[in-house]
């Protein structure tokens, strides 16, 4: 059985001491809650990694937004696996949209991030997703396969590789895929795997939807069989939405 995952990525939000209030307040929410079967993972900017990992235990994780490909070296401002799995870091989300449309990067670069991430030891959250100018055109299914061949590319998959499909015309707009949308491509990444990996890597694998995710509509996204849980932007900034969505998924 595939644990719900709950995932907040704050991006470039937060002040220092906004993080640790927002971390001690979820921790509290948790503590003595019987939450079995989710897994919440906090993905804060890097500056407060070390600091959100105080409020980590069994039930919350924390995740890095970002990785450099390199293992170490002359790559100033560039943060490493190495470094990340020194701080106990659980989790990192590679190929979000934004840094591959703000920050040039490409399949290939992010399959290199994937490798060095289970060098380290840490899972990758690895995000595909297609533009509305590609769903507009009918191209969506290929473009996540080609997404996957790409960032999948000679990696040995074990079930700490998540997969988060965030179609981009989702992200940060308010529209959300519908459920059908999104269990029609979660459905297709999971055959993708079945073909190409094996039927347990396909039946272990967790596939994250993104895009929009609010207390509204994570109960019908999360009732979809291929839907194993959020990656969550806007939502996972505001203490009272995220406990929400967190309350929801206890419910399912
Ligand atoms: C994201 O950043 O991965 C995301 C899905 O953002 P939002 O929930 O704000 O659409």
């Amino acid at each position: 059985m595939r644990n719900i995952i709950i995932a907040g990525n704050w991006k470039m939000n937060k002040t220092f001491d906004e993080a640790g209030n927002f971390l001690k307040e979820i921790s509290d929410f948790v503590k003595g809650k019987v939450i079995d079967n989710i897994d919440i993972i906090i993905c804060p900017p890097s500056l407060y990694l070390e600091m959100t990992t105080d409020f980590a235990d069994n039930k919350i994780f924390i995740g890095s937004q970002n990785v450099s490909n390199y293992e170490y070296g002359a790559y100033t401002g560039e943060i490493s696996a190495k470094m990340l799995k020194s701080i106990d870091i659980d989790y990192c989300i590679i190929g979000h949209s934004e840094r591959r449309k703000y920050f040039n990067e490409s399949n290939q670069l992010i399959n290199e991030k994937l490798k060095i991430l289970q060098k380290f030891g840490i899972k990758p959250i690895v995000c595909i997703g297609e533009t509305l100018e590609e769903r507009e055109s009918g191209i969506t299914e290929k473009v996540i396969t080609s997404q996957l061949k790409g960032v999948l590319k000679n990696v040995t998959i074990n079930q700490d590789v998540i997969i988060a499909y965030e179609p981009i015309w989702a992200i940060g707009t308010g529209k959300t895929a519908t459920p059908s949308q999104a269990q029609e491509i979660h459905n297709l990444i999971r055959k993708w795997l079945l073909e190409n990996y094996s039927m347990k890597i396909a039946e272990d694998t967790s596939i994250l939807y993104g895009g929009s995710v609010n207390p509204k509509n994570i109960k019908e996204l999360l009732m979809k069989p291929d839907i194993d849980g959020g990656l969550i932007g806007g939502a996972s900034l505001d203490i009272v939405k995220f406990k929400e969505i967190i309350r929801i998924a206890l419910e399912i």
